[in-house]
């Protein structure tokens, strides 16, 4: 069996390493002839509206999957013409545009934060005037990682700033803005499930995110002093959505927790850098599940191993010493074999155990 994959990343490469014990093998497009995916799964290298690669791509794969949101509705569309493309590419789509993906929440119930759309700069004036400051302004489309979007204090120099925000947000960039009133969360969580062809979802259990200039750092899972009805309102939260968008496959949800209560922020049509710690904490981890999902299989368990807790830190701009975090016990090294630059995510590591004080202490050593 194989599976065709968008992308050819971190995220591709993991799916790639679930997938080979299962008996599926991985095959990924990507532009990049260095996509670190080409490690272990078979690449074709062109471009990803290129319909000779692209055919190549589904060329005997039982299925389609991608590994990121940006890769463009057109290829899965045209895939999805030719073969089983999953999930559906209208997930791609939501999840490419925060309005639609705000619009979405508010129609099936999920709470969000107060929003409103601006296509020009006078538009952006009156929105940021209905949702008022603080808040924080985002481009629509091709934000990540913190990238593309502006904060704005109250203050005599707002209408300065709504107009300097303008300025940056929207130069070389014309799919408009959002802006946001600014949550005043307690912490940052995030919701990772998976659906399967026959309408079963599982959720894992929610995880605690931490971001230093817009980078996730660390993701503590379960979330530290979680609540049953907490976790509750997450699942409904994701059920709702997997089902409205008769989802296949691995979605995440990331949320604000604003005194136990949650409101959505976006969603993530694929697998999670907030995830990766199921690798090693739970019983089959988002790539197994996301792989068994795409191909019609039963999903399998997203309990925390041994009933353990993990915690994951990202490695970012340079590797630690990798003598020096082998020798730590409960720690599990992810290097994903790319050159490394600054802010860029060249690996992970997960940290593992029944102690919560030696995974802590563990997990501080690998943020250095
Ligand atoms: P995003 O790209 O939407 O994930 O935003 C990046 C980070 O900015 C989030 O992880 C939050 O820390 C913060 N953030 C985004 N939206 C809001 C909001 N409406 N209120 C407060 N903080 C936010």
């Amino acid at each position: 069996m194989i599976t065709a994959v968008l992308g050819g990343g971190q995220l591709a490469r993991m799916l790639a390493l679930a997938a080979a014990p299962l008996g599926i093998r991985t095959r990924f497009l990507d532009p990049s002839p260095d996509a670190v995916a080409g490690h272990v799964a078979e690449q074709i290298t062109a471009a990803y509206d290129d319909k000779d690669a692209l055919k190549r791509l589904a060329d005997g794969a039982e299925v389609c999957t991608f590994e990121f949101e940006n890769v463009p509705v057109e290829a899965t569309e045209w895939l999805a013409a030719h073969a089983n493309v999953r999930p559906h590419p209208r997930a791609l789509e939501v999840g490419q545009d925060r309005l639609a993906e705000k619009e979405l929440f508010q129609q099936i119930g999920v709470r969000v934060a107060d929003f409103r759309a601006a296509s020009t700069c006078a538009e952006l004036h009156e929105a940021v005037d209905a949702v008022g400051a603080p808040c924080i302004i985002k481009t629509r489309r091709l934000g990540y990682d913190g990238r593309g979007q502006a904060r704005l204090q109250p203050g005599e120099t707002l209408s300065a700033d709504i107009d300097a925000a303008w300025q940056e947000l929207t130069e070389g960039y014309d799919h408009g803005l959002i802006v946001e009133g600014m949550v005043p969360f307690d912490r940052e969580l995030s919701v990772i499930a998976v659906r399967s062809t026959r309408g079963e979802v599982a959720c894992y259990p929610l995880v605690e995110n931490e971001h230093s200039d817009g980078i996730l750092r660390r993701s503590r899972a379960p979330a530290p002093n979680l609540t049953d009805d907490v976790q509750a309102n997450a699942n409904d939260f994701a059920a709702t959505l997997l089902q409205e968008l008769d989802y296949v496959g691995v979605l995440t949800v990331e949320l604000f927790d604003v005194g136990g209560h949650l409101l959505a922020n976006e969603m993530a049509p694929r697998v999670h850098n907030s995830g990766h710690w199921t690798i090693e904490g739970s019983e089959c981890s988002q790539f197994e599940n996301h792989i068994r999902a795409v191909h019609g299989l039963p999903l399998g368990s997203t309990a925390m191993r041994w009933g353990h807790s993990a915690t994951m830190i990202n490695l970012i701009g340079e590797m630690p010493n990798r003598e020096r975090a082998l020798s730590m016990p409960g720690v599990h090294l992810h290097d994903y074999g790319k050159a490394p630059r600054k802010n860029r995510k060249l690996g992970h590591a997960t940290v593992v155990g029944a102690d919560q004080a030696a995974i802590d202490e563990s997990a501080a050593r690998l943020l250095g």
